[in-house]
């Protein structure tokens, strides 16, 4: 049994752990990129809004009495650099990149939609109002993937075919 401030609190800090794991992702994905220039400033950009959610979240936290848990945010990061390394493994890199990231921003977006609704249970306005700004964050981002993938995939399948660097 807990209380929903309680829940609260609980998921306040899995959404900054899922932060700090796409910041990891993400900077992983900006850096090994070399052909495809449009996605890795995409990437990068993403990356350091993703280091500000984290923050915002952060605020959110400390703001109702509790401090993000240093094993959960070593894990998270462990997470993601794992994500962004097995890319190393694969042939189409850029392919999996791109897909895991839309499929994360999707994740990202419902963790939102739950926590925009934990916080009005709990009359906590300004933790409302923070998750929204970031949903629509992640919604824009999830947008601006869904439209790159057919061009992406485009490109990649045109290098592939020539004999160009197509994985990343
Ligand atoms: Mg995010
Ligand atoms: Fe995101």
């Amino acid at each position: 049994m807990a209380t929903a401030e309680e829940n609260l609190m609980a998921w306040l800090r899995d959404a900054h752990a899922m932060e700090t794991q796409a910041v990891q992702m993400l900077e992983g994905q900006a850096q090994r990129l070399e052909n495809y220039p449009e996605l890795r400033a995409k990437a990068q950009e993403h990356m350091e809004q993703s280091r500000l959610q984290a923050e915002m979240l952060e605020h959110c936290i400390e703001r109702r009495g509790g401090s993000v848990s240093g094993f959960k945010e070593a894990a998270a990061g462990f997470m993601g650099n794992m994500q962004a390394l097995s890319g190393l493994f694969i042939t189409d890199e850029v392919m999996k990149g791109s897909i895991a990231s839309y499929t994360f921003e999707h994740f990202e977006i419902a963790n939102y939609r739950s926590l925009i609704a934990a916080a009005e249970q709990v009359g906590d306005q300004q933790t409302r109002d923070t998750c929204e700004e970031i949903l629509r964050q992640e919604e824009a981002m999830a947008s601006w993937l869904e439209q790159h993938l057919p061009e992406v995939t485009r490109q990649y399948l045109q290098r592939d075919a020539t004999g160009a660097q197509a994985k990343r």
